[in-house]
C-alpha cells in the first residue's frame, strides 16, 4: 500500500526502502484507472512511467546522485509540450498533433528525475473557468460530482485533488491555476510573469500566460518552482534573476504587512460566507501581531473588461497560426479555394468559446475600434500596475478571495459568458500586473465545498509569498 503526503516524506520512504518508484507508479496507475469518470487525464503514459520508475529504482540502488524530483510523479496540462507525446490544448484543431520538442519546464523536471505520468484535460486553449470547453468532455470535481472543477486547468487540479499524481503543472493567464485549485481544495501558485520560461507552453495571451503549479503542500510547490524557474535562451521574456532556493527558505518568524482591498470584501456578488471567512482571517492576523490594513481600490470594475479585451486581442493573433496547413486538423471538404479552406478548417476545428474569443479579439483590434477598446484597456493595465506598485511600497502582500463563489454546478454559467467572465474578478489582476499569487485552501463552506484565501506578492518575491503561505497553511491545520 502506497501513501503520499509530501515529496519530502516520499523521498524518506524511498531512502528507507519502504517504497519504490515502481510501487508509487503502480499505485497512481490504479487510482487513475479507478477514477476514469473524473476525466482528468487525456492520455496516461503507463508503460513509459513504469519503465522510468524501474530505471530510477535502479539508479537509487546503485547509489548514484539523485535529482531533486527523484521519482516524483507529475501530470502536465495539455498545453505544455512533451516531446514525442500528443499535445492538443484540448482542441479538435490539434487532435493527434505530436510535440516536436519539450517545454523548458518539462526538460527541467526530467533532468531532476521526475516521472511524467500523463497529460491532463483542460478548457480548449486554456479559455474557460469550468473545464466544460474541452474537446475531450468535461472534468468532474472529485469532491462533488455535480460540480465543476474550475478551469481552465481543471484536469491538473483534479489530478492532485483526487490523488492521481503527486503534483501537476497548469497554466494561468487569468486565474486558471488559482481558481481550479480553489474549487478543488488544493494549493495553486501562479508565479511572477517571467519567472518560468513559456517555451513549449501553447500561447493563449502571451503577455499574461505563465506556467503554474498545483500541490498539496507549500514545500512541494516550492521545490517544483525551484526546478522549473529561471533564465532560458528560448524565451526572451523570462527573467535572468537568480532563482532562490525557495524550498530551503520557507520558515520566516516575522510580522508581515498585509493590505486588503476594501471593495473586494464588500462586493455584493461575493458569497457572504467567503467575505465573512476572509474578514475573520484578517482579524486573526491582526491579533497575531501582523499589520493588516484596508486600502481603497476604485479599479475593481475595470479589471475584468480590460483583461478580456487584451487577452482576446492577443489570442486572436496567437491562434491565427492554426490554419490547417501547418498543424493538426484540416477540412477534408473537396476542391475548396484557399480562403474557404481556412474558413472551413477553423470553423470545424475550434470550439464555440475559442471562436467567440477570436472574434472578440479581432473586433477590438480592428481599425475603427482599436482606440476605443484595445488602447483603453492598455491604459487600464498601466494605471492598475502603477496602483499596485504603490501598494507594495507599503505592504508585503495583498489579500483577496480567489473566487467570489465556490465551485459552480455543471451548466450553471455556460449560457451566460459574461457571468462566467465576471467570476474571474479576483484572479485576473495578478496577470494584468504580472505579480505572483497563490490560492490557499483554508476554508470550508456550509455547502461542503472548500474555498481559499488568495495572497499576492510583489514581482519576483515568491520567497516571501511561499513563507507567508506556509505560515497561513500551517495555522489552518492547527
Ligand atoms: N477564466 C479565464 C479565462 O477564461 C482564465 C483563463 C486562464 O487563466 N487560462 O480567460
Amino acid at each position: 500500500m502506497f501513501e503520499f503526503s509530501s515529496i519530502e516524506q516520499y523521498h524518506a520512504q524511498l531512502q528507507e526502502g519502504n517504497a519504490t518508484c515502481l510501487l508509487a507508479v503502480n499505485h497512481y496507475l490504479q487510482r487513475i484507472h479507478a477514477t476514469k469518470h473524473l476525466n482528468a487525464f487525456i492520455e496516461v503514459y503507463s508503460e513509459e512511467a513504469t519503465e522510468k520508475a524501474r530505471q530510477l529504482d535502479e539508479k537509487r540502488r546503485a547509489g548514484n546522485r539523485l535529482g531533486k524530483l527523484h521519482g516524483v510523479i507529475i501530470g502536465l496540462k495539455d498545453v505544455i509540450c512533451y516531446k514525442d507525446h500528443k499535445i492538443s490544448a484540448s482542441s479538435n484543431i490539434l487532435k493527434n498533433f505530436i510535440s516536436l520538442y519539450s517545454a523548458t519546464a518539462v526538460q527541467r523536471l526530467l533532468a531532476e528525475d521526475a516521472i511524467i505520468i500523463g497529460n491532463l484535460n483542460c478548457d480548449e486553449f486554456a479559455m474557460g473557468s469550468t473545464n466544460e470547453n474541452s474537446a475531450y468532455g468535461k472534468v468532474v470535481n472529485a469532491l462533488d460530482e455535480t460540480r465543476v472543477p474550475g478551469g481552465s486547468s481543471g484536469g491538473s487540479a483534479v489530478a492532485v485533488q483526487a490523488g492521481l499524481c503527486m503534483v501537476s503543472l497548469g497554466s494561468d493567464t487569468g486565474g486558471s491555476v488559482r481558481q481550479p485549485a480553489d474549487f478543488c481544495g488544493i494549493i495553486g501558485l501562479k508565479p511572477t510573469y517571467g519567472r518560468i520560461s513559456r517555451h513549449g507552453l501553447i500561447a493563449y495571451a502571451s503577455s499574461f500566460d505563465q506556467i503554474g503549479i498545483f500541490g498539496n503542500t507549500i514545500a512541494d510547490v516550492a521545490v517544483l518552482l525551484e526546478v522549473v524557474a529561471g533564465a532560458d535562451e528560448y524565451d526572451s521574456t523570462v527573467s535572468h534573476k537568480e532563482v532562490p532556493a525557495f524550498s530551503k527558505n520557507l520558515s520566516a518568524d516575522k510580522k508581515f504587512r498585509f493590505a486588503y482591498l476594501e471593495e473586494a470584501l464588500s462586493q455584493p456578488a461575493n458569497d457572504p460566507e467567503i467575505s465573512a471567512a476572509i474578514k475573520k482571517k484578517i482579524e486573526q492576523l491582526q491579533q497575531d501581531g501582523h499589520e493588516v490594513k484596508a486600502v481603497p481600490f476604485k479599479l475593481l470594475d475595470y479589471i475584468v473588461p480590460a483583461y478580456y479585451v487584451l487577452t482576446t486581442a492577443e489570442a486572436s493573433s496567437n491562434l491565427s497560426r492554426f490554419d490547417g496547413v501547418k498543424y493538426g486538423y484540416r477540412t477534408n471538404a473537396p476542391g475548396v479555394e484557399l480562403i474557404d479552406f481556412y474558413k472551413k478548417t477553423r470553423s470545424g476545428g475550434f470550439g464555440k468559446e475559442v471562436k467567440r474569443r477570436i472574434m472578440l479579439g479581432t473586433f477590438v483590434l480592428s481599425a475603427g475600434y482599436y482606440d476605443a477598446y484595445f488602447t483603453r484597456a492598455q491604459k487600464v493595465r498601466k494605471i492598475l500596475t502603477e496602483h499596485i506598485r504603490l501598494i507594495f511600497n507599503e505592504f508585503d502582500f495583498i489579500l483577496l478571495p480567489t473566487s467570489p463563489v465556490n465551485a459552480f454546478k455543471f451548466g450553471e454559467k455556460m449560457d451566460d459568458p459574461i457571468a462566467m467572465y465576471l467570476a474571474d474578478i479576483y484572479t485576473v489582476m495578478a496577470n494584468l500586473v504580472g505579480i505572483p499569487a497563490i490560492s490557499l485552501p483554508l476554508f470550508k463552506h456550509s455547502n461542503g465545498m472548500p474555498f481559499s484565501l488568495q495572497v499576492m506578492a510583489n514581482r519576483f518575491d515568491e520567497v516571501s509569498l511561499l513563507q507567508v503561505s506556509k505560515l497561513l497553511f500551517e495555522q489552518k491545520s492547527l
